[in-house]
């Protein structure tokens, strides 16, 4: 029998467990304890649970976390982290101090297959889903873990074409049994894959933010292929429906690219197209990437384009720029070159979910 690791197990594994091997209830609850909230490393650390309770999780699971294995700091404070998964495959988690908040940025999936025009994982293509365990690991195995304010899902990987784990992991990290961070704290990014934002909407509470980038057709679909299965209007409309932003924070994300989204028309269209949504767009940089067409806005164009969505009712703001010196600002996270990796042609993927 292969042992599975217990970083990963929710409540429902340790609990059939438990209860399969004829130990009180409660157990269940103590471990989960042990490993989420007490700082446990081992099962031998689990001081309050029997001898005997211990040995039979010792023979069915094992209990590992992996620290990382490469540091990068960045002249801004951010740390780019490189950690190894289980199944020895590479990524990449992006730590930023500020004054108020330190802020995790987290990897979903190793590459992605989704074809972004404007991402450098893009261009890795997808070698691999990670488990529960490896989105917790990168929380449990960080040094700072314990100055941690805010978590974003916003690293390698499309969150939703990996939504089962995603959401398994969302639980542990909220539930009072697991880390009990609040669902206010984390928000969870995607370019807008329908169905696993469905169950996201239904069964988690936490933030969520939608890659944009442009209103129009033609042109998202230029940028973003997932335009093609799941057009922007049909995600607002989605989100409409559902009352999501009584709940929870709803922002989009649209990077400006120079001559390209970042005109007058642009402005009108997005008034348009969130009317009757609570919501507020976070203006990007464009962190350049090697062989990329895309030029980025300067900074007097982005407030000029802020200022004027802000004139539209529309509440925008501008996220600084982080890590772009060690390559760990948004769009920038990669791990292809470590693998050694064959990517993926950007013009074909075939979003999933
Ligand atoms: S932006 Fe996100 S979804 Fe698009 S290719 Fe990059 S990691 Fe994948």
């Amino acid at each position: 029998m292969e042992k599975r690791n217990i970083v990963g197990a929710d409540l429902a594994d340790i609990s059939g467990f438990v209860t399969g091997h004829g130990l009180p209830k409660y157990l269940a609850r103590e471990i989960a304890l042990w490993v989420y909230r007490r700082g446990a490393k081992s099962f031998d650390e689990m001081t309050n649970i029997s001898k005997a309770a211990r040995t039979l999780l010792d023979k069915h699971f094992i209990f590992k976390l992996s620290p990382p294995v490469k540091v990068q700091v960045s002249s801004d404070g951010t740390k780019k982290y490189l950690f190894s998964s289980l199944n020895n495959k590479f990524i990449e988690t992006a730590y930023m101090p500020d004054k108020k908040r330190n802020t995790l940025c987290v990897s979903t999936q190793v590459g992605c297959k989704m074809g972004c025009r404007f991402c450098m994982t893009a261009r890795q293509g997808l070698q691999g889903q990670l488990s529960a365990g490896d989105i917790l690991n990168q929380i449990l195995g960080l040094p700072e873990k314990d100055t941690l304010t805010n978590l974003v899902y916003m690293g390698m990987g499309e969150p939703f074409d990996n939504t089962d784990e995603v959401l398994k992991s969302l639980d542990i990290i909220t539930s009072d049994y697991g880390m009990a961070i609040s669902p206010r704290k984390i928000t969870v990014s995607t370019i807008g894959l329908i169905p696993g934002m469905k169950r996201f909407i239904e069964h988690s509470k936490c933030n969520l933010a939608i890659s944009m980038h442009s209103p129009f057709d033609e042109e998202r679909k230029k940028l973003m292929p997932v335009q093609k299965l799941y057009p922007i209007d049909e995600i607002i409309q989605l989100l409409k429906a559902s009352n999501f932003e009584k709940q929870r924070r709803i922002s989009f994300e649209y990077i400006l690219f120079k001559g390209l989204n970042d005109t007058d028309a642009h402005v009108k269209q997005l008034a348009r197209i969130l009317n009757g949504l609570r919501c507020k767009i976070n203006l990007m940089h464009f962190h350049t990437i090697p062989g990329s067409s895309l030029t980025g806005c300067d900074d007097a164009s982005i407030k000029s384009f802020q200022d004027k969505l802000n004139d539209k009712g529309i509440v925008a703001t501008v996220r600084a720029s982080r890590g772009e010196d060690i390559l760990a600002a948004c769009g920038m996270l990669s791990t292809g070159a470590i693998l050694g990796s064959t990517a993926v042609p950007n013009n074909s993927p075939e979003p999933a979910n």
